[in-house]
């Protein structure tokens, strides 16, 4: 009746100015977090063919909420990207990687370290010049570095992806494309940008067996394409298997290793080392 219909409206304005509140709440905690460095990189390893093998790592980045306890990027990202907060939480990121990643090779370890970019950021001019101060400050090599773009980033946009990337390339930095294979995927942009690295999407890697046809099309692609295929989002050992028989040689997932924090990473480097 009238009533009921009353009550729904006013549920839904109080469900909606909660909702505003704790954004408005949320936005102010990541300004906070922000100018504190509350975040933090966690490393994924890549790792090669053989056993234990550390290849690489994703930086992964986490809010240490004094609260709240680790919280995953999911949950603040997209707020970071809508009220702008993005550049200053990427370049915090970014920074902590090149330092790591020069520390890690005045170590004599030899790993390609890659960096998440967000289309925010990648849309951003000021963009190259700061990477390129960062590595210069860190003393890190771009040659160490592959940064992560998705296809998303890439669409009508007219010149200025191509131009984005071939400045990061001109620095000595690789691009990798993220989540390939994921919803629509334009092969002609393997063709038209300068990848060397296909990072292809879990939902592929997970498919099942009668949806295997696709992802080991695209691992031949790579190859005819001289683009290196990394496997994201191996859980099992099956898994595995097939995509090593199709020639892929570089994996993420579980069944290795989650993303940690950088102790527990060195300690997975150097127990590989003295193997
Ligand atoms: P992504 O770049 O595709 O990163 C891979 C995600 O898959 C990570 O989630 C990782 O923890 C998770 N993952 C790794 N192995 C497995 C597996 O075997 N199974 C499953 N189910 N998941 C696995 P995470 O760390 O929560 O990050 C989520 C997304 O947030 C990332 O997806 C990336 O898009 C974004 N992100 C994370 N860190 C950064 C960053 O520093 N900057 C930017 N711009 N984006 C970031
Ligand atoms: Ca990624
Ligand atoms: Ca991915
Ligand atoms: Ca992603």
């Amino acid at each position: 009746g009238k009533a009921g219909g009353r009550d729904a409206l006013s549920f839904y304005q109080r469900g909606l100015s909660d909702r505003l509140r704790a954004r408005t709440q949320l936005e102010e905690e990541l300004r906070q977090a922000i100018a504190r460095r509350e975040f933090i990189v966690y490393y994924q390893p890549r790792m090669g063919v053989q056993p234990g093998e550390v290849v690489g790592a994703e930086a992964l980045v986490r809010w240490r909420h004094p609260q709240r306890g680790l919280v995953l990027p999911g949950e603040f990202i997209p707020l970071c990207e809508e009220v702008g907060l993005m550049r200053d939480l990427g370049r915090q990121v970014f920074e902590q990687a090149a330092r790591q990643q020069a520390a890690w090779i005045a170590e004599g370890h030899r790993l390609k370290l890659s960096v998440n970019l967000s289309p925010r950021e990648f849309e951003d001019p000021a963009l190259l010049p700061d990477l390129e101060r960062t590595l210069a400050a860190t003393g890190c090599p771009p040659q160490a570095i592959e940064l992560e773009i998705t296809e998303s980033m890439l669409i009508d946009e007219g010149d200025q992806p191509l131009r984005m990337l071939q400045g990061m390339r001109a620095l000595g930095l690789s691009i990798a494309l993220d989540d390939f294979g994921m919803g629509y995927s334009n092969l002609a942009y393997l063709q038209r940008f300068p990848f060397s690295t296909l990072k292809i999407d879990r939902s592929l890697v997970q498919a099942p067996p009668h949806e295997r046809p696709l992802a080991e099309a695209i691992v031949a692609l790579c190859r005819a394409m001289k683009l290196r295929p990394v496997a994201e989002g191996v859980e099992n050992a099956c898994q595995h298997q097939w995509l090593l028989a199709q020639g892929v040689r570089d994996f993420q997932g579980y069944l290795f290793a989650r993303p940690m924090p950088v102790l527990e990473f060195e300690a997975m480097l150097n127990g590989c080392r003295s193997l």
